[in-house]
């Protein structure tokens, strides 16, 4: 006896797991993607963000704040499920500091209050 139903199953499992297949594929691709233009734009933000007195490159970007919880003007507060912790910031960097009186970026080591630490020994 042939068992061609048995057969049709066989074919559709494999074609299911053939598709998934494809589908993780997909995705890692699109995560190496991801995770590749991540490296470049860290890099840039890294050559374009230094503190100026140490030299340590920017290796974050500035994350906005999630914009749940943010008040509306007339009070209301807001929720946005999109949006739970804010997004990457790349034109400004989320280790560095700007320095209040000389306006250049500082690591946390190099600043306080919003000074830092060449301004410091001007003071
Ligand atoms: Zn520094
Ligand atoms: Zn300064």
């Amino acid at each position: 006896m042939v068992d061609w139903k048995g057969r049709i199953d066989e074919y559709k499992v494999k074609k299911e797991q053939e598709e998934e297949e494809r589908e993780d594929a997909k995705k890692r691709a699109l995560k190496e993607k991801e995770e590749l233009e991540t490296q470049r734009l860290l890099q840039e933000l890294g050559k374009k963000f230094k503190c100026h007195i140490c030299k340590i490159p920017s290796k974050k970007p500035y994350r906005s704040p999630g914009r749940n919880g943010e008040k509306f003007s007339d009070g209301e507060i807001g929720f946005w499920p999109d949006t739970p912790e804010g997004s990457d910031q790349w034109d400004k960097p989320g280790d560095l500091f700007k320095c209040s009186n000389c306006d250049k970026w500082s690591c946390e080591e190099h600043i306080y209050k919003r000074i830092c630490m060449k301004c410091a020994e001007r003071l």
